[in-house]
């Protein structure tokens, strides 16, 4: 899959859309997602064009890794959630990726349903 420059993050990135900037790292930018699913809910995104996480880890040097799996960390202590948080990436149309730039979202703030039912 080709990368798309129109997509939603990367018009964020070019500052042709607003969002609700939380931290901002030399890769990695980090902000509240606009259709929160739990009182916490935040979206880190490299600053760098991958459309998904694979294509994230595969193509991205390390210090692009290193600076973005930081920041989630980062900023999930500094939203008041650093001892209980779910990570979750969609990888793919099929399991649910609707933005095609490569996001890790941070979620917690209250008790989480099990992902998979028993
Ligand atoms: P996905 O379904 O691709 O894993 O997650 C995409 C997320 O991006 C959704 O949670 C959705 O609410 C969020 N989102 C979509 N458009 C925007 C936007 O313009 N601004 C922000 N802050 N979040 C967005």
């Amino acid at each position: 899959m080709a990368y798309d420059t129109d997509n939603v993050f990367a018009k964020i990135l070019r500052e042709e859309i607003p969002c609700k900037k939380i931290f901002e790292s030399e890769h990695a930018l980090a902000f509240h997602d606009v259709a929160p699913s739990a009182p916490v809910h935040i979206l880190v995104i490299p600053k760098g064009p991958y459309h998904s996480y694979a294509d994230f880890m595969t193509n991205a040097k390390s210090e692009e890794i290193l600076d973005f799996f930081r920041t989630v960390q980062t900023v999930a202590h500094g939203q008041g959630v650093g001892d209980a948080f779910r990570l979750i990436t969609n990888n793919g149309e099929q399991v649910g990726q609707t933005v095609h730039h490569f996001h890790m979202h941070i979620l917690g703030g209250k008790t989480l349903d099990k992902l998979v039912a028993d």
